[in-house]
């Protein structure tokens, strides 16, 4: 089969490989569609802590079952299924507390190489987060059920009321899906920040309330003003950088909560005004990855139809061409892009 492998960072070579097979509970899904995502890109930059070079490339998919190993019950070759690359253990310590979204094996047992004709889901995931795909969503959409599945999970590490007002800083897919997650919860005052024109427009034509240039260094007194100096409720950091960290907590007000939502590069570090995260009780949360429960709330919304993410997916490229896509993702015109075998 043909796979994408990340050789080192820069460079993605397409390679004729052996086709996987599915050993006992595994499955084999033939891909008919893979995202973009932000992490990939990261990837592409830098190389992965968890991921040694080079690696198959490609973690959101959705497909059809190609082959299915010894002892799988819920699917069969043929089917339509949506999956995340990962699966808890169940047993392990963090597991057990419930805990699931940092289970000590999930990342042993991840699914990548979604860039490729083929790819093979580990048992542990196919029992526990993969779902059979309805005719009514695309595969397209159907392989947002990953990023979907996370911010949902950070969504539910905080509490929120429908009069919110919530600051999103960054408007990449991770910063647009929490504003339309938020929507289907009912929150419409919800400021998105960020600096390229192509996402600030679409997250205006999504429904921002105010969308703010940043770019322009107004961001703190444009949110200040449209909260009554008070601050936002909630501010949830979409770019993983570690200065913007630092001025998420000047944007939320006393007694609000904010979310690092980005992960920042390995080594970095932020400082904090304690007066202002103790006498303000600022709440910091930094949700990672996702559990059982956020893939199910995020299916149930995609196949139900309550959330759309097809503008989210600014075009389709073949799997020959995602050199080609990542040049694109670094010039940041565009949210996300699918690539499918066909092309189509
Ligand atoms: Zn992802
Ligand atoms: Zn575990």
């Amino acid at each position: 089969m043909l796979a994408n492998v990340l050789v080192r960072p820069g460079e993605i070579e397409l390679r004729e490989i052996d086709t996987p097979s599915a050993s006992a509970g595994e499955v084999v899904v033939r891909v008919r569609a893979a995202l973009t995502c932000g992490t990939d890109l990261k990837t592409f930059l830098r190389g992965h802590p968890k991921f040694p070079l080079p690696m198959l490339f490609g973690h959101e998919f959705s497909g059809e079952i190609a082959q299915a190993g010894k002892g799988v019950k819920n699917f069969r070759e043929g089917d339509a299924v949506m999956s995340v690359p990962s699966g808890p253990c169940g047993e392990c310590y963090y597991c057990k507390r419930g805990q699931e979204n940092i289970c000590e094996s999930a990342m042993a047992n991840y699914a990548l190489g979604a860039y490729a004709e083929y790819i093979k889901v580990p048992a542990q995931v196919v029992s526990q987060n993969m779902f059979a795909k309805p005719d009514s969503l695309s595969y397209k959409e159907a392989a947002l059920l990953e990023p979907l599945a996370c911010v949902l999970h950070g969504l539910s590490m905080i509490t929120f009321h429908p009069e919110d007002t919530v600051v999103i800083i960054g408007a990449g897919a991770i910063g647009l899906l929490h504003m339309l997650a938020l929507q289907v919860y009912g929150l419409h005052k919800i400021i998105v920040i960020g600096r390229k024109p192509y996402k600030l427009r679409l997250a205006r034509e999504l429904g921002a309330y105010i969308v703010i240039d940043a770019t322009l260094g107004t961001t703190r007194a444009e949110v200040l003003e449209v909260t009554k100096g008070r601050g936002a409720d909630v501010v949830i950091e979409c770019t993983g950088q570690p200065s913007v960290w630092e001025a998420s907590v000047n944007l939320v007000r006393r007694g609000g909560e904010v979310i690092f939502f980005g992960g920042c590069k390995q080594g970095t570090s932020v400082s904090f005004d304690t007066h202002r995260l103790h006498y303000d009780q600022i709440t910091i949360r930094s949700p990672f990855h996702l559990t059982r429960s956020s893939v199910r709330q995020a299916y149930e919304l995609l196949t139900e139809r309550k959330l759309n993410g097809n503008p989210l997916i600014t075009g389709t490229y073949p799997l020959d061409r995602l050199n080609e896509v990542f040049a694109l993702l670094q010039q940041g015109n565009c949210i996300k892009y699918a690539v499918t075998p066909s092309g189509q």
